[in-house]
């Protein structure tokens, strides 16, 4: 692996250091930013996209024929780093839409799906969400029970969802559900497209303890979806939750914007405190900025590793765990250590005029505690590595 660009590479990464400085909205970063009120964001947000779309930044590593831009792996790594430098707005929809949507329906969808959905995914028209988890089936997916009753031309669909990530501004659901209802586990399961403003949609946010609302309760009653929305076979729905799951784990680039964040720290550190003193002058501070550092560059290798093994041809797996707990027990170390540095204070949040950096950090600490959770726990990562890599038992 040489982690130095060759000609194409350096000349993609000039390309897009260009674009971004051409297009991000005047004084970005500095005087401007994403608007904090959440409609607004959303709009903001889908203005960002077209523009990305039109610029030929979106769907970067999808097929052309599907409006991507066929890069490759490398390039996909550019991208991730170069967006994280620039600090651009968060992509709306990427962590869904295009990371898990586009490639599965590319995989598995019919012609049909793949014409009417995949182009307003990269153009930021359709909000799409991932209706997977359940209150009793979260890392068990397989003992989820809402259920589709197939009638005639239509499924009838009741149950419900939850953890439903922007539920509350998608048009859109990939929903997982029992066809079957003999079934048990992963036997039986369909895989369906929901339009989310079907009548029998309860969509109800969850406060989460950063203030804002991310995600929701997402209940169905009696909806009815035609079956032209089944994605693959009737009942063999486990097969496509595969393809949408190896997608899921298998994202690489976090590493880039928490390079930043840890950049941003140290910087922090060497201000002034109210008493003159600079968190920086203590040794202790500085070896534990230089212990994130170093675990930043193996970060950084693990990810550039993993890229590698994919671009020969290897498919996402054991690898995908280790970057994730690396990547999110990391992510929650540098938090906890902003407010260690940074003082009581740094936990006052945004709004309030004590606030220490526009409440910055206290936000990051704790939105930085769904890292081990979300896209499968650091538990079940390190059984897939026990299992898969080590080759221990299972119980
Ligand atoms: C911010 C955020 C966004 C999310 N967005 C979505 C979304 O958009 N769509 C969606 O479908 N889901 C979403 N989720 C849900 C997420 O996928 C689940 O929370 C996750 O899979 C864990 O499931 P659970 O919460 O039911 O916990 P459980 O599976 O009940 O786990 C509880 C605890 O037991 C541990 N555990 C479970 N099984 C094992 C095992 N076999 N061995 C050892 N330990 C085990 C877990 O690690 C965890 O600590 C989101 C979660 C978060 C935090």
């Amino acid at each position: 692996m040489d982690l130095h660009d060759n000609p194409e590479q350096a000349s993609f990464r000039a390309e897009l250091r260009q674009w971004l400085a051409d297009n991000l909205p005047a004084g970005w970063g500095k005087t401007v930013r994403e608007p904090d009120d959440p409609e607004a964001l959303v709009a903001f947000l889908k203005q960002w996209q077209l523009k990305l779309y039109e610029g030929g930044w979106a769907g970067l590593d999808w097929p052309s024929e599907y409006g991507g831009r066929g890069a490759s792996l490398a390039e996909s790594m550019i991208f991730g780093e170069e967006y994280a430098l620039a600090d651009a707005p968060n992509m709306i929809n990427m962590s869904v839409g295009a990371a898990l949507v586009g490639p599965t329906l590319i995989a598995c969808g019919s012609d049909e799906q793949k014409r009417r959905f995949l182009e307003p995914v990269l153009k930021g028209e359709d909000i799409w969400c991932q209706g997977f988890s359940e209150p009793g089936a979260g890392s068990d997916l397989a003992s989820l029970r809402t259920r589709a009753d197939l009638e005639g031309d239509h499924f009838v669909v009741n149950g419900q969802k939850t953890w439903t990530s922007f539920a509350h501004h998608s048009q859109w659901c990939i929903l997982v559900v029992r066809t079957d209802p003999e079934s048990e586990r992963h036997r039986g399961l369909s895989f369906l497209l929901v339009d989310m403003n079907s009548p029998g949609i309860t969509v109800r946010p969850l406060k989460e303890m950063t203030g804002h609302e991310w995600f929701n309760e997402v209940f169905f009653d009696q909806v009815s979806v035609p079956r032209e929305n089944l994605v693959g076979e009737l009942h063999q729905g486990w097969n496509v939750v595969m393809t949408t799951l190896a997608h899921e784990r298998g994202s690489s680039s976090q590493h880039a914007r928490l390079a930043l964040q840890l950049d941003r720290l140290a910087q922090a550190a060497r201000e002034p405190r109210a008493d003159g003193s600079r968190a920086a002058d203590d040794p202790l501070v500085r070896q534990r900025l230089a212990d994130f550092a170093g675990r930043m560059m193996i970060l950084r290798m693990s990810a550039w590793r993993h890229a590698s093994t994919l671009d020969a041809g290897g498919v996402p797996g054991a690898e995908g765990s280790t970057l994730k707990i690396l990547w999110s027990e990391l992510d929650q170390e540098v938090k906890s250590a902003a407010i260690d540095l940074l003082g009581p204070r740094a936990m006052i949040p945004a709004g309030d005029p004590d606030a220490v950096d526009e409440g910055y950090w206290a936000y990051e600490l704790l939105w930085s505690r769904a890292a081990t959770i979300y896209a499968g726990t650091s538990e079940v990562q390190r059984n897939i590595i026990a299992n898969r890599v080590l080759g221990l038992p299972r119980r």
